[in-house]
């Protein structure tokens, strides 16, 4: 038997929480040969210490073969001490008397926190996902206060906007989302996006040739953006289980791989098609031994550098609002 993974969830008792820890414990994150060691970081309030307790004893009755131990946690000492990967979920949610940037702010003091943390105790090797929203900053906020590990170890999720685009342009299409290849979505995960059909292949054929020009602009575009919305519109709830599963596809990917198959991370630029160095970018990436590269060599259409840029523009004025308050 493998040694076991030690793998942090924060905000394990929120509603993604709820889905994503039994689906880690179950072994669809790591495969079925690899036991992990969770640990549940949460804030130290009666309320969320009482509804982890619950959890836990929930994941106790599962006997998951694989779950070599469960702890639950406020201290970010002990939660972060050699984990090897985590989750980062738990987020102040945006409330009605919030603007953006207190939203931001608020956000900020949790991921300087946690990377600072991630930076003393985690193993030096750890990869982080950051679901927790604003996610692309947050997760440019972590690495920057953890100048110790490798900036490339702390990504962003998108892939609950990769994975939603893929079932509109089967639905559309008739076909398998299996049958598509070369799809991504640039970006911010925040409503200027952009799922991308530039180089999709499905079925073999270009997506350009399947799909309408009108359908992809007018609805396939806001549809993959707006569908936030529309979940919580519809459920009453923002989106929980489909993003728990995207997060663990993001994680199973990382880790074991993709081949030459396509994938959407949001990652730090190294300045990869004109996204100024640093932002933390919805991309394509194929991943291998544990190792994610971005796919090199696209040459992008005006219409792609336009979306890319009204992109990074949404992000660099997220940017310039933290590193003032990293800085302090
Ligand atoms: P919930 O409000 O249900 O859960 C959030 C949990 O995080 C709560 O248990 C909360 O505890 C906890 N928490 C807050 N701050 C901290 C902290 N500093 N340390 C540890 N735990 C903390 O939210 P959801 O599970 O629905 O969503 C979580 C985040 O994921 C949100 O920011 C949401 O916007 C984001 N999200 C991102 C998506 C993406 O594609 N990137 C998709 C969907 C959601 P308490 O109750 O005590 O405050």
């Amino acid at each position: 038997m493998k040694k076991p993974v030690k793998v942090v969830v924060t905000g394990a008792a929120g509603q993604i929480g709820y889905s994503l820890l039994f689906r880690i414990g179950a072994g669809d994150m790591l495969g079925m040969d690899q036991p992990v060691d969770l640990c549940m970081l949460e804030r130290n309030t009666e309320s969320s210490m009482k509804a982890a307790k619950g959890v836990k004893m929930e994941l106790d009755d599962c006997a998951f073969p694989l779950l070599n131990s469960i702890t639950s946690t406020p201290d970010l000492k002990k939660a972060f001490k050699d984990a090897q990967i985590a989750l980062l979920v738990g987020a102040r949610p945006r409330t009605k008397d919030m603007n953006r940037s207190d939203l931001l702010n608020a956000n900020a003091q949790i991921f300087i926190e946690q990377g600072r943390a991630i930076n003393n105790y985690a193993d030096r090797n750890i990869k982080v996902l950051v679901v927790g929203n604003p996610a692309n900053t947050n997760a440019y906020i972590a690495r920057k206060c953890a100048p110790d590990i490798n900036p490339k170890n702390f990504t962003a999720m998108m892939r609950l906007d990769h994975n939603r685009s893929l079932t509109q342009l089967a639905q559309k299409t008739g076909c398998k989302v299996t049958d598509i290849e070369k799809f991504c979505v640039w970006g911010n995960h925040g409503n200027t996006m952009y799922p991308d059909i530039t180089n999709t292949l499905i079925a073999g054929k270009k997506a350009e040739d399947l799909i309408p020009t009108d359908w992809y602009l007018d609805y396939f575009i806001p549809t993959v953006a707006s569908r936030g919305s529309a979940i919580i519109e519809a459920r009453g709830h923002s989106s929980a289980a489909s993003a728990a599963n995207a997060a663990i596809d993001h994680i199973h990917d990382w880790v074991l791989g993709t081949g030459d198959k396509w994938q959407t991370m949001a990652v730090p630029s190294n300045g990869e098609y004109g996204i100024p160095e640093g932002l933390c970018f919805g991309m394509p990436v194929t991943c291998n031994n544990g190792d994610y590269e971005v796919v090199k060599g696209l040459e992008l259409t005006d219409f792609e550098r336009e979306h890319i840029l009204q992109n990074v523009k949404a992000l660099e004025a997220e940017r310039a609002v933290v590193d003032e308050l990293i800085a302090k």
